[in-house]
């Protein structure tokens, strides 16, 4: 039984076979003994009269078994051999032999033919054995292509790897001029060309409805089909106009667990012999595993976005419970501080009044003026300390109002101008115009880019080249500014504690460790977040997010 053309195959119906065979000989009567006894046993065959004709239909259809004889005029059956095996290498090859070149015939086996039958055929049944079983060893090869083919598949869960891999070998399997795969949009409503290969022109992303042309109707009724010639002509798919000229196509759709992952499309449009039972049992086995390898590369990718995002969710934590631990340092070291700042803050008032009257007394040493200009001179850096320690901790409520970003930097950037020019270094400000304003104390927030200009030079201190950078930009509603040093940087060790109140790597009486503390506290009542990226010897990098809010 041979498949009809423009009938609809399932895929739970038994393969039918479905095998050619081409007989070569230059005698008639051998041809015609041969084609009526093995038509007889249900094969089509094709004969042809030398090795010329033989190669010529080998190159345009595909045969299961080859029968040739061994001596033949213009190209013999060794050299016919050697053609078609290069056109075709898994067709099967029985050479039929004079007793005057078995020699020959022997030559042939080991040239790769399967076997040689001796004439006169004394006994039929014996070549009918044989053509049987050259005809089962190349389904075994093709089997044992689709098994490898699967192998590959299974070894390459990306999607794109695997499509690119799927194709080629579909393309080789079924013998067909091009081959693609559809995969369906997310909302399973439309299918579209993801991959191809072969044909002359581009089909990607050539879309089609499910239910509609050929590929959306096997997408709806999961079912394959074999079109053999055009499809105007077929009643299944009235109404559908051909793209191209199509000699024969299997669509095969791709389905696991009733649900159709893609769609396979294989096409012959130079090759003029049909697609039967054969290749579609091919596009089953085949198929599953594709189907099963969509599936993986679905869930792979499913999984690979689930952990990125994880990864993204995980950041953000850390950064808030970064955020919240340092809330809560400064929040403890705020209210110590400003107890004890409290307590310092009267007797060292007496101390530097006692001092300033002391040195008013007359007749003291130079000695004694030295060492009460010093006590006043200590005890007035207490008194800074302390007033820093009480801005920290009685943190002023901000004065919030609409503000530009942009002249309150230039406003501080002068204001340094004059120190960094003279201790040479180089400062560059990128500010895009038209920022949107912000919500912001601007006394608070120039105290926070002084600091943060001031630690940036004192980092850069003595550095040939030594370089500031205040860069702004308005990203996902928020000014971002960013001030970047080209200085000593910051050890990973101590990049974790810059913030914590006290902390300090500069020399006594150079740093009180209270400058970024404060910065972030300020940050921080403008809603906003700061971090530090450094690295040691290379330079660090503020960068400072202020939310940009709705001004009525
Ligand atoms: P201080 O400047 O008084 O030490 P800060 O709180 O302003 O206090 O800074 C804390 C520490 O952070 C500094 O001692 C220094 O180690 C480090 N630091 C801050 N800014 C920079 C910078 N731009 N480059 C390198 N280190 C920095």
């Amino acid at each position: 039984m041979t498949p009809t053309t423009q009938e609809s195959v399932k895929t739970d119906s038994p393969a039918v076979p479905f095998r050619k065979i081409l007989v070569v000989d230059d005698e008639q009567g051998i041809r015609d003994l041969l084609s009526y006894e093995l038509t007889s046993q249900g094969y089509h065959v094709t004969t042809a009269a030398d090795g010329e004709e033989a190669v010529a239909l080998v190159g345009k259809e595909n045969f299961n078994v080859i029968i040739s004889d061994v001596k033949m005029p213009k190209m013999d059956g060794l050299e016919t051999l050697e053609a078609v095996k290069k056109i075709d290498p898994d067709v099967e090859v029985i050479m039929i032999t004079g007793y005057g070149t078995i020699e020959t015939a022997v030559t042939a086996m080991k040239a790769g033919a399967y076997d040689f039958v001796q004439k006169p055929f004394s006994n039929i049944q014996e070549l009918f054995a044989l053509v049987e079983k050259a005809t089962e060893k190349r389904d075994l090869k093709a089997l044992l292509a689709v098994y490898e083919a699967s192998k590959a598949v299974f070894t390459s869960v990306r999607t794109e790897d695997m499509l690119s891999t799927v194709i080629g070998l579909t393309r080789r399997i079924l013998r067909a001029d091009d081959v693609s795969i559809m995969l369906p949009e997310e909302d399973g409503k439309f299918f579209r060309v993801a991959a191809q290969v072969g044909g002359r022109e581009s089909r990607k992303d050539t879309r089609v409805a499910l239910g509609e042309r050929v590929a959306g109707k096997v997408a709806l009724s999961k079912e394959p089909v074999i079109i053999n010639g055009s499809i105007e002509k077929d009643s299944r798919f009235k109404g559908t106009e051909p793209m191209r000229a199509i000699k024969s196509a299997i669509v095969y759709p791709l389905v696991l667990n009733g649900q159709v992952l893609g769609i396979l499309n294989a096409n012959r449009i130079e090759r003029d012999d049909p697609f039967g039972a054969v290749d579609l049992r091919s596009a089953t086995i085949f198929g599953s595993q594709i189907a099963q390898a969509l599936f993986n590369s679905k869930l792979f990718k499913e999984l690979e976005d689930k952990a990125s995002r994880l990864e993204e969710a995980y950041a953000r934590l850390e950064e808030a419970q970064k955020q919240l631990v340092q809330t809560e340092k400064l929040a403890a070291i705020g209210q110590l501080a400003a107890g004890v700042a409290h307590e310092l803050n009267n007797p060292l008032t007496g101390i530097l009044g006692f001092a300033q009257l002391l040195l008013q007394e007359e007749g003291l040493t130079s000695q004694q003026r030295e060492d009460l200009e010093s006590i006043y001179k200590q005890s007035q850096r207490c008194r800074t300390i302390i007033q820093n320690l009480l801005q920290f901790s009685h943190r002023k409520d901000p004065r919030m109002e609409p503000i530009d970003l942009s002249p309150l930097i230039d406003d501080t950037l002068r204001l340094v101008q004059y120190d960094f020019k003279t201790s040479g270094v180089d400062i560059q400000v990128k500010i895009p115009k038209n920022l949107p304003k912000i919500l912001a104390d601007p006394n608070q927030l120039q105290q926070v880019f002084l600091n943060l200009l001031t630690n940036a030079r004192q980092a850069t201190d003595q550095k040939k080249g030594a370089r500031i950078h205040v860069l702004v930009e308005a990203k996902e509603g928020a000014l971002v500014v960013v001030f970047r040093d080209n200085g000593i940087g910051i050890s990973p060790e101590n990049v974790g504690k810059i913030f914590d109140p006290f902390f300090t790597t500069k020399p006594v009486g150079k740093g009180t460790g209270l400058g970024l503390s404060i910065t972030y506290g300020i940050i921080q009542q403008h809603k906003g977040t700061i971090r530090a990226e450094s690295e040691l010897g290379q330079g660090t990098s503020f960068i400072i997010t202020l939310p940009v809010v709705e001004i009525p």
